[in-house]
């Protein structure tokens, strides 16, 4: 399965977040908080960039030339994004592995945005660890920002990578030539391009089937170029990801009419975060559908906005976070944490509860339908899934007897390569009367607890738990999206006394 990723924290349903002062984005205040974009000016939003003088895997360079720009254009098509290439079109030099920090981390502006070609995968080691270059198809980011009072406002340059490993015939057997395998890199670069331009991952209207490997032919091709794992043959980009990159390059023709719904995702009444909401038109829903992620402003709120619907009869589902959408692949500002996962994959049924286990056919019969007038912005529209219950179990981390704290380690070096390292994580009482609390991970071979189970007395407000992870070369083999991006390792507690169980996850990035 050969991934994309993306190398800003992101948000979905159109833009990466960036955090102002370089925290990680879900850490971020909201004050931080931004959502920025290429400056639009006299009707166009212009990226100036330069390819690679080099070859990428079995392609020459006009071959690549060529097919960048139509590419680009294929993005121009349906947004008021305006790509030209600057100057002669080229970076002055092959970027290999000696010289390409002088140009993907620099740290000064290039006066272009590098679009680079690792002729064969091994930066894409150098960079993300050894082996990479058999999954990663390439990544890219925005990089430099104009700012105002240090909140971050538009992009003005950014940089994408694309690795050469994976377009060479030798080294991707499902391809019967040439043709086929450069079909499959304009979809690569086409997907890696809207990252540039600040464009998020979606997770599209058919997760079940793409875990399921159940995905006909024609679905793939209805599957949006901006889902994480490179799946749609096609270069026809989807209506979600049409409706993204209107958020943030509105082409009069394209978003002219649309209508939009708006609300929140909660459980119990608190804000959900990363949940996937889809709008399924009913008479072409696979054709037509578009979708956002939950906590979408970052305020916790479980604020959703499904942008750009034409107008027609939609049904709205909502559904987990793919587990594997983590890290540079992920989805939403919000990694996928274990309550987030553990809510039902349901459609909306208006002020009756959600009904779950329908195929979007059975859906399209039996659940409240949305019409949407021309122009129309319907909102507060509330999904509740109420899964919580009470304290204890998934949903009810907040009223349970105990909390952890201290989860978040915000230093990726505090994994030593090849030797285990210490962290200390706290766990803080509520209420009165002791604590026994159990923990447990789901990689007991990773990370293990210096004492299990906790007691904390009567008398003692939290206790401090020393975590030892294994070694970073340990974690990477589980983990291989670990470098440069973030992991996050569930936690499940359980205290015997009162019966709480508290779900929490250790963040490492
Ligand atoms: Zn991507």
């Amino acid at each position: 399965m050969f991934v994309h990723i993306t190398v800003n924290s992101v948000n979905a349903a159109g833009l990466l977040a960036v955090c102002a002062n370089n925290a990680d984005v879900s850490q971020c205040r909201q004050r931080f908080l931004s959502f920025p974009t290429y400056r639009i000016s006299g009707g166009v939003a212009t990226v100036e960039y330069r390819i690679d003088s080099g070859l990428l895997g079995d392609f020459d360079s006009d071959t690549l030339e060529t097919a960048v720009s139509e590419v680009l254009n294929i993005w121009e098509d349906v947004s008021t994004l305006d790509f030209r290439a600057q100057g002669n079109g080229f970076i002055p030099f092959d970027v290999r592995i000696n010289n390409y920090r002088s140009i993907l981390e620099s740290d000064e502006p290039l006066g272009y945005s590098p679009i680079v070609f690792d002729e064969n995968g091994e930066i894409v080691d150098d960079i993300i660890g050894a082996g990479s270059r058999e999954d990663i198809l390439g990544f890219a980011a925005t990089r430099f920002f104009t700012s105002s009072g240090g909140v971050i406002q538009n992009i003005f340059e950014s940089q994408a990578l694309i690795n050469g490993y994976l377009f060479r015939l030798a080294n991707r057997q499902e391809f019967n030539n040439t043709d086929e395998m450069l079909a499959n890199m304009k979809t690569t670069v086409l997907h890696e391009f809207a990252h540039m331009v600040g464009l998020d991952h979606s997770q599209g209207g058919q997760i079940n089937d793409f875990i399921d490997s159940s995905l006909t032919n024609a679905d793939r091709n209805t599957i949006p170029i901006l889902f994480p794992v490179a799946i749609n043959p096609s270069l026809t980009l989807q209506r979600d990801d049409i409706a993204s990159v209107n958020i943030a390059y509105p082409d009069s023709s394209i978003i002219s009419g649309t209508a939009s719904i708006s609300g929140s995702v909660t459980d119990n009444g608190a804000g959900v975060k990363a949940a996937n909401v889809i709008a399924y038109n009913t008479s072409d829903p696979l054709g037509e559908l578009v979708t956002s992620v939950s906590d979408i402003d970052g305020k916790g709120d479980g604020n959703f906005t499904i942008p750009n619907l034409r107008p027609g009869t939609y049904v709205l589902k909502v559904e987990p976070i793919f587990s594997d959408f983590v890290g540079g692949s992920s989805v939403g500002i919000h990694p996928p944490d274990a309550s987030t996962l553990s809510i039902p994959s349901a459609f909306y049924n208006g002020s009756s509860p959600l009904v779950s286990g329908l195929t979007i056919d059975q859906a399209i019969n039996q659940v409240f339908p949305i019409t949407l007038s021309r122009g129309q912005e319907l909102k507060n529209i509330n999904i509740e899934i109420a899964s919580g219950g009470g304290s204890g179990g998934n949903g009810g981390n907040s009223q349970a007897s105990f909390r952890l704290a201290g989860r978040a380690i915000n230093k990726l070096n505090i994994l030593q390569f090849n030797r285990p390292s210490r962290y200390t994580l706290r766990l803080r009482k509520s209420g009165s009367g002791p604590r026994l609390i159990s923990l447990s991970t789901e990689f007991p071979g990773l990370i293990s607890f210096s004492r299990n189970p906790v007691r904390i007395r009567g008398n003692q407000r939290s206790r401090k738990v020393r975590v030892t992870f294994e070694s970073f070369s340990n974690f990477f083999e589980t983990f291989p999206e670990i470098n440069g991006s973030r992991i996050t390792i569930p936690i499940s507690a359980t205290d015997s006394l009162t019966g709480d169980t508290v779900v929490g996850e250790l963040e490492i990035f």
